[in-house]
């Protein structure tokens, strides 16, 4: 496949972190994610951790100055040349027309594509590790022993703070407004491409690799 710069669109549970984790290694290009690079200065307790966390906790979105900036001195480094997968970024209009302004042009908006119902399925069983970040799910893709990670071996896997069920509703009711509005925007530039995104990871993935081999 070629190295190309793609954005995974879609609510949250949709699967993006996932298939961008795929898309990175199949293509050697760099996973930008704001939910991670925000979650990483929370975690080291930044300023902009602090100020971000009350947003994230809550589900709302972190506002766009901030996450503008740390993206824009993402792409700037030389790993981000050739290509790059944005997971979580744009998630507004305004993001959008930011990155426009720098003067990125995507060639591909995939939009992962799964029902509200699936989604909650998803979000109300994931896991991680909090030591080396490795993801899970209770049911669907569980550590081969019960809360210890397979990767680091560390005891206690955790649930995101965001995924707790109030939280969800409010991340799936901003996504509606202010993301899902994006669909329109790169349709528009003739780079969005919707992508079944029910089935397994396996499935999404090899949809994801024919819609990138026709970009
Ligand atoms: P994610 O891991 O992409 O689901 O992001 C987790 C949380 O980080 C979101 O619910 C927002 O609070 C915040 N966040 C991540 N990306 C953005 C963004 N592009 N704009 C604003 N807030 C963001």
């Amino acid at each position: 496949m070629p190295k190309t710069k793609l954005m995974l669109l879609g609510p949250p549970g949709a699967g993006k972190g996932t298939q961008a984790e795929r898309i990175t290694e199949a293509l050697e290009i760099p996973h930008i994610s704001t939910g991670d690079m925000l979650r990483d200065a929370r975690d080291r307790g930044t300023d902009l951790g602090k100020k971000a966390a009350e947003y994230m906790n809550a589900g709302e979105l972190v506002p766009d100055d901030v996450v503008i900036g740390i993206v824009e001195e993402r792409l700037e480094q030389d790993d981000a040349q050739d290509g790059f997968v944005l997971d979580g970024f744009p998630r507004t209009l305004n993001q959008a027309e930011a990155l426009d302004g720098q003067g990125v042009k995507l060639d591909a908006v995939l939009s992962l594509e799964v029902s509200e119902s699936e989604i909650v399925r998803r979000l109300s069983g994931r896991l991680h590790c909090p030591e080396c970040g490795a993801g899970y799910h209770k049911s669907f893709d569980p550590p081969q022993t019960e809360d210890v990670c397979d990767e680091c071996g560390h005891q206690g896997l955790e649930r995101r703070k965001d995924d707790q069920p109030e939280v969800i509703r409010e991340r799936m009711r901003t996504y509606e407004e202010n993301t899902d509005p994006l669909k329109s925007f790169y349709a528009d530039r003739g780079v969005l491409v919707r992508i079944d995104g029910e089935g397994s990871p396996e499935a999404v993935a090899g949809r994801i690799a024919q819609a990138i081999d026709a970009v």
